[in-house]
């Protein structure tokens, strides 16, 4: 007798045959995404160096948009606002405002960068203090750059007289119309790179949100995004009296910004004695309780007032103020002692 086929058996085996082609192309897109998932490239970055405001300028950005469009449109901001607002450009807002003999109605951003300059110097006591144009001129720290630079000190009467000629409650700030009385000069060399730095930034995010990197102005730092997107990136702070790129410490930041001042930056040196850029609004000659101060914060140009002020008022009372105008402060004393506001191990750790 002929057995009857067992249908109903066929019929699993067939559809265990699918399962298991089923089962081998699942592993197989999971294998895929596996592999794909481990050696995944991370996001690539460009970057371009450029000079601007006296210094080297390095952008890097990553965009799943244009990177090169967005660098080049933050290096030219930069170039911009160099030729706007640089002592030495003939042509500057700055020098119309410092030669002209009548009150100077200015643009919209001429008028925020000087109001916040203001209220930076009131903030920090007049140690930033955005006026001190004819002191700085007279250490020819505006032209130290220039080949024909002879470095000389002034003399006591010198100095007292550019001193008489500063101070920023001569700068009178009234709608769009400032006038400088006093004689007084304006030179925002404390506070232009930290500006350059923030318009920097918010071109980078007009361009693509989502777009991460940095701006590096000779080592003052704005975070455009976290590294990859979402990791810390690390940054050193130099060592003011070593050499070969020696650090003294290292803070990790996904977003704000990251300003040093030292008196390495711009100085020369005569009979052994160093005179740097960083003048005490008070005596006029360069700051001799300090030898560098690093500020976080999230603004560049809060920053930037922050750390020149900082180097002006010294560690201790540093310590104090920063935290209160919101900056974190890394200080090196004349002795090379080094010091921190309280909040600044926070940045030392990847939260
Ligand atoms: P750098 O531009 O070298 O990074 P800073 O941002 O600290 O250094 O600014 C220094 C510049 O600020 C000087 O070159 C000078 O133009 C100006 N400056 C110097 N001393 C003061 C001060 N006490 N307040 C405001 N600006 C200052
Ligand atoms: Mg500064």
């Amino acid at each position: 007798m002929r057995k009857m086929p067992n249908t109903y058996q066929d019929q699993t085996i067939r559809l265990s045959k699918n399962s298991w082609i089923l089962i081998l192309v699942f592993v197989v897109i999971l294998l895929f995404f596996s592999v794909l998932f481990f050696f995944r490239s991370e996001p690539e970055y460009l970057s371009k160096v450029d000079i601007a405001l006296g210094t080297t300028i390095k952008v890097v950005v990553s965009s799943e948009k244009d990177p090169g469009l967005i660098v080049d449109a933050v290096l030219r901001e930069f170039h911009r606002i160099d030729k706007k607002f640089s002592v030495n450009e003939p042509t500057s807002v700055i020098s119309m405002i410092n030669t002209s003999t009548h009150p100077v109605e200015v643009d919209e951003e001429t008028v925020f960068v000087i109001e916040r300059s203001l209220a930076l110097a009131r903030a920090t006591e007049g140690a930033f203090d955005p006026a001190l144009g004819n002191l700085i001129s007279l250490w020819g720290f505006d032209k130290i750059n220039d080949n024909s630079f002879q470095p000389t000190v002034p003399t006591d009467a010198q100095i007292e007289e550019a001193l008489e000629k500063s101070g920023y409650e001569h700068i009178l700030l009234e709608n769009d119309v400032v006038s400088l009385t006093n004689a007084v000069k304006l030179d925002l060399g404390g506070v232009v790179k930290g500006y350059a730095i923030d318009r920097g930034i918010a071109i980078a995010k007009e361009m693509d949100p989502k777009a991460t990197g940095y701006i590096d102005a000779g080592r003052d730092i704005g975070i455009i995004g976290p590294k990859f997107g979402g990791e810390y990136w690390s940054i050193a702070v130099q060592d003011p009296r070593g050499e070969g790129g020696a650090y003294i410490d290292v803070v990790y930041l996904k977003k704000g910004t990251i300003v040093t001042s030292g008196d390495y930056e711009r100085f020369f040196m005569i009979d052994g004695v160093r005179y740097h850029h960083l003048l005490n609004p008070k005596t006029g000659y360069p700051v001799r309780n300090t030898i560098s101060t690093t500020v976080i914060s999230p603004d560049a140009m809060d920053a930037d007032a922050f750390s020149t002020a900082a180097f002006v008022l010294g560690p201790e009372f540093s310590a104090v103020l920063l935290p209160v105008l919101g900056g974190q402060g890394f200080f090196v004393d004349a002795q090379n002692k080094v010091s921190q506001t309280e909040g600044w191990s926070f940045f030392k750790e990847q939260h």
